[in-house]
């Protein structure tokens, strides 16, 4: 049996229905209520957006996960075909009922420039733990390049690095990528612990580790 769609008249054998009318006709309702514009926090130091896996490099497909989250709560799926600074056209696939319908739209986008954790954890000198590498100079050097790398391919970072007479030592942000560092590499320094604050009534402590490497 032949459906007419009650909107438009457009009947089932040139259209899919969705519920009692076209597609066409419910991606309109739809698209007619969809907002047209976002605001983006953005970290004005590294480049990155805010999405809800936190601070991700910018591009089509991270732009189209944050814009699902402020425009539908993540409910719709989005792709993002071409943006720039101020503006992205997208075709949105929304849920309705138990189907979907998808329909073009240009978001206005408003770039909300911040400074993320991690930059702003850098900028101001952030550390967890010191490492202090001691010994033959050419093996304390080839172990903190070692370490930074380490440190960086997990998202960590080295806030400061002082040079002695007696060795080096490396400031850095995360005491668990460090631990974990030292058990990768079967290193069994001495641990100290000092405790640097009282968070929300939990101690805080700074790991300083003596590393020798002779
Ligand atoms: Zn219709
Ligand atoms: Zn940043």
């Amino acid at each position: 049996m032949i459906r007419y769609c009650p909107t438009c008249d457009r009947t089932s054998d040139k259209a899919r229905f969705v519920g009692e009318f076209c597609e066409f006709c419910v991606a309109e309702k739809v698209s007619r209520r969809f907002p047209t514009s976002a605001r983006i926090e953005y970290c004005k130091r590294c480049g990155r957006i805010r999405t809800s896996e936190g601070y991700v490099t910018l591009n089509r497909e991270s732009l189209g996960k944050a814009l699902a989250k402020i425009l539908c709560n993540s409910k719709c799926k989005i792709a993002v075909k071409k943006y720039d600074e101020a503006s992205a056209e997208v075709t949105v696939l929304y849920p309705v009922d138990s189907d979907h319908v998808s329909f073009d739209k240009k978001i206005s986008i408003k770039m909300a420039h911040q400074i993320c954790q991690d930059d702003y954890r850098k900028s101001s000198g952030y550390y967890e733990a010191v490492v202090q590498l001691r010994g033959e100079k050419t093996r304390v050097l080839a172990m903190s390049k070692k370490l930074r790398n380490f440190a960086e391919r997990r998202g960590a970072f080295v806030s400061k690095t002082e040079e002695l007479d007696a060795g080096i030592d490396m400031y850095l942000s995360d005491k668990l990528m460090l631990r974990t560092f030292f058990l990768y590499n079967r290193l069994k320094p001495k641990a100290s612990y000092t405790l640097f604050t009282v968070k929300n009534g939990r101690r805080v402590y700074r790991d300083t580790y003596l590393l020798k490497l002779d």
